[in-house]
């Protein structure tokens, strides 16, 4: 079932529910009330009787004044009460079942109709009740009034109820109807972002990184759900052009010595170059370059694969760094640099081997890409958390837009100076790589033609 006609449903259900259970509740309550009321009513209005008989008497003159009885009776007996007034002797005065016998019938009939139709669970019927007729502490007579008990309702009173259930079905239907819309729009605006996301997900498991979720909602989580598909869609489309590049850098780089190689070997194959010593060395720099390059991606393969093998010992980082430095003795010398350590840190969690192979990447880059006569600064700090190590050089430096992307595979500032260099772009990956198997992190500052600083931090 889809997620909108689920909550449209929902929504409708508990709405649904809510008007039957008021509605059922608010019957009840009306009803029980209404009845009081009409009981109290009915109370009220033979007393009223009562006392309009009693003003009938004239007791100077010891006589009644039928006519009037005449007229309270045939009115009470419009409302539902039969009426009989009997005199201080007990002679009947007036009696409404002789007065109008067939009027009498209809009103019974029809009083006691309406009331086992509509109310049979009452088991009302026509009860008589006597009223002592006192004036002055005198008794001069009796009322007899019937009517329908224990209550009865006249046409108005059905009428009544019969208006306020219409208005509270029409209440129940209209909120029924509302919630449905209600409903129908909260779900849209909810499953819209949803189906969306849904959408993009699918494009990009069809290869398609460039879809993006355009609409930005307000309900937190659904923010929270388009940011994060968003996010992967940038990510996965980096990634994509990332491997797209790699593939082109790798070939690009193999192809150069390789077709230089092979277009010396050629020639001296066909015999139009002497096989001299100087073009067979050439040739096999050529095969060096490769090899070193396969070498770089070889450690950089091993080093994600071995991300989860670490050989982590205690490692005094000091020495480590003098180990690098003395390895680098000879090309330091052959520039004339000036290269110092100072500082110190306690020893961290680290794998010897991987540490020194990215120190010695570090070096080896400020010793490649700094001039001669130049200098660099190798230095040890730690805080509470982590070691750190930096290494600092007044070298040629690196452009600040290429900054960002120099920790990438075969990413090599200006191409061009690297030719010279011989750098293939895979040396900062590497360092990369290894620190963050560490769980440490490198960065790197520089200006153009100032110099550069990498700072690598291990967890202690
Ligand atoms: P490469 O083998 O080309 O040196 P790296 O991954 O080691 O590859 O470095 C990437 C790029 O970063 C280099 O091509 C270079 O342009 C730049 N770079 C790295 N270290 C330095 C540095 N110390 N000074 C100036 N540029 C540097």
């Amino acid at each position: 079932m889809r997620l909108k006609t689920k909550l449209s449903l929902t929504f409708a259900l508990v709405v649904l529910l809510t008007v039957a259970l008021t509605s059922i509740l608010s019957n009840l309550v009306i009803n029980s009330e209404f009845k009081k009321y009409i009981t109290k009513q009915q109370e009220q209005k033979t007393q009223e009787l009562v006392s309009s008989i009693i003003a009938q008497y004239n007791g100077a003159a010891i006589s009644w004044d039928v006519n009037f009885i005449h007229a309270i009776g045939m009115n009470a007996l419009y409302d539902g009460y039969i009426v009989r007034v009997l005199d201080a002797q007990n002679q009947v005065l007036w009696d409404a079942e002789k007065c109008d016998m067939t009027t009498c019938m209809q009103v019974m009939n029809d009083v006691a109709e309406r009331m086992k139709t509509k109310y049979p669970r009452i088991g009302g019927e026509f009860t008589s009740r006597e009223f002592l007729l006192v004036q002055d502490s005198v008794t001069i007579g009796k009322a007899i009034i019937s009517y329908y008990g224990p209550y009865f309702l006249s046409e108005n009173d059905f009428h009544f109820l019969d208006t306020l259930n219409k208005v509270l079905f029409v209440i129940g239907i209209s909120a029924l109807i509302l919630s449905v819309a209600v409903g129908l729009f909260m779900s849209k605006r909810i499953s819209d972002p949803i189906c969306k996301a849904v959408g993009v997900a699918r494009r990009m498991a069809g290869g398609d990184y460039t879809a993006r979720i355009s609409s930005q909602d307000d309900t937190k989580e659904l923010a929270d759900l388009t940011d994060s598909v968003n996010l992967l869609a940038q990510s996965l489309r980096r990634q994509e052009s990332l491997r797209k590049q790699l593939t082109a850098d790798v070939a690009h780089e193999l192809r150069t010595p390789i077709t230089s190689a092979q277009t010396h070997l050629e020639a001296m194959i066909d015999g139009l170059w002497e096989p001299s010593t100087e073009r067979l060395e050439s040739c096999h720099e050529e095969l060096t370059r490769i090899g070193s390059l396969v070498k770089d991606l070889e450690n950089l393969a091993k080093v994600d694969n071995d991300k989860l093998a670490l050989d982590k010992k205690p490692l005094d980082l000091s020495s480590v760094l003098h180990k690098v430095i003395s390895s680098f003795e000879m090309d330091i010398q052959n520039k004339a640099l000036a290269v110092t350590f100072t500082g110190a840190a306690p020893a961290a969690p680290a794998d010897e081997g991987r540490i020194c192979q990215a120190v010695a990447n570090l070096l080896s880059n400020a010793i490649k890409y700094t001039p001669q006569g130049g200098q660099i600064n190798i230095t040890l700090s730690h805080t509470e958390k982590y070691a750190m190590l930096t290494v600092e050089d007044d070298g040629i430096g690196i452009p600040e837009h290429e900054l960002p992307f120099i920790f990438e595979r075969f990413y090599r500032a200006d191409k061009s100076r690297n030719r010279k260099t011989g750098g293939s772009g895979v040396g900062l990956a590497i360092v990369k790589a290894i620190v963050e198997a560490h769980e440490g992190n490198v960065e790197a500052e520089s200006k153009l033609g100032c110099g550069s600083c990498f700072r690598v931090m291990l967890p202690l």
